[in-house]
């Protein structure tokens, strides 16, 4: 099963809570960032977001997360289908994607108990 963990770039992000460093960092576009050069690779973040959208890069030894391409998402373009677009953050949309999220979760914590990964 593929199961896309994409940041939800949080209004109140558990990650930028929990980094010592101040390693994740808002841009201007409200857009969550990783500063490379500030990760220390604790993985604070990775236990502290609910929803897996931030990794510790195996080869960098620091903290990936989705930064949105700056503005222009390479996997929207990527997707033939058209699935994929760049919305405005808005409270409704984010109270949408979390209901869609929390389900498919449970779905995977099902299968994964159940041995059918
Ligand atoms: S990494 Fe997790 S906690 Fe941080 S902004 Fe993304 S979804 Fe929210
Ligand atoms: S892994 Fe990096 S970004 Fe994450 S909490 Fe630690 S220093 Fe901050
Ligand atoms: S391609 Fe860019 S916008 Fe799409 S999930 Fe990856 S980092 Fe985020």
């Amino acid at each position: 099963m593929l199961l896309p963990m994409v940041c939800l770039q949080c209004e109140d992000p558990l990650c930028q809570e929990a980094c010592p460093n101040g390693a994740i960092i808002e841009n201007e576009y409200g857009i969550l960032y990783v500063d490379s050069a500030l990760c220390i690779g604790c993985m604070n973040c990775v236990t502290a977001c609910v929803y897996g959208g931030i990794a510790i890069d195996p080869v960098t030894k620091k903290a990936v997360k989705c930064d949105l391409c700056s503005g222009d998402p390479a996997c929207a373009k990527a997707c033939e289908y058209g699935a994929i677009t760049l919305v405005k953050r808005e409270p409704s949309g984010l109270q949408q994607r979390r209901r869609g999220v929390t389900p498919a979760f449970r779905t995977l914590r099902i299968q994964i108990e159940e041995g059918q990964e």
